[in-house]
């Protein structure tokens, strides 16, 4: 039941803001192409490569999975999804003289994956898409969250053997927790220290220490 209202709620959000944008032609949705744009710049294209992200604008193509922070009425967002798949297998271990069931996690074959939607409230402009402030802070959102850093991580977490099956679906679910918080917390610095992108990075701050370098 809380549910449904909280459904109905989010609806007349919705609504509040297709009405603010009617009067300008940017309440109109959509997907931005990378054919559409101006080439990609080499640093971009380098990230690109290494991540799906979908560029969208407009109130209808707004995720769902988005919920706006203290109902602050944001320009932009960037949702990240992480997927990963994994096998675990059993097998009996004798410690001296004791057995002992020894229950391995291996991640699947494509690791820790992660893609990205970016969200605009309105179409920003085509021709200065990649010099566009908002552009490039919603990118460093991305660089963030593409960091291999989160699979070394991830896979160091599912490293430590567990005891039974049980154990070890927890143990799975307990190290992603630990690496999405991670990201969201990376997350909420670089808003609070750019004002979600209004700002530079304070002087002698660069991406760098939102990431993880080590080997
Ligand atoms: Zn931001």
């Amino acid at each position: 039941m809380s549910k449904r209202r909280f459904k109905s709620i989010w609806l007349s959000g919705m609504v509040a803001i297709c009405l603010v944008n009617l009067p300008n032609a940017a309440a109109q949705s959509g997907t931005l192409e990378l054919s559409e744009l101006p080439p990609t710049p080499s640093r971009i294209a380098e990230l690109l490569r290494q991540t799906d992200v979908r560029f969208c604008y407009g109130p209808q193509e707004k995720p769902s999975s988005m919920t706006m922070p203290n109902g602050r009425r944001l320009g932009a967002l960037t949702v990240y999804q992480m997927n990963f798949d994994f096998r675990t297998q059993s097998s009996v271990q004798r410690r001296g003289n004791r057995q002992q069931l020894v229950t391995t996690i291996r991640l699947g074959r494509r690791g820790l994956t992660c893609d990205h939607i970016v969200w605009f409230r309105e179409l920003p402009d085509r021709e200065t898409f990649w010099t566009n402030r908002l552009v490039l802070h919603e990118l460093d959102h991305v660089r963030i969250s593409t960091d291999p850093g989160h699979e070394r991580l991830f896979k160091k977490l599912l490293s430590e053997n567990s005891q039974t099956q049980q154990s070890a679906n927890e143990q799975v679910e307990d190290a992603f927790r630990k690496v999405t918080s991670m990201v969201d917390i990376r997350y909420q610095e670089l808003d609070r220290l750019t004002a979600h992108g209004m700002l530079d990075l304070p002087k002698g701050t660069t991406l760098d220490a939102f990431l993880d370098r080590s080997p």
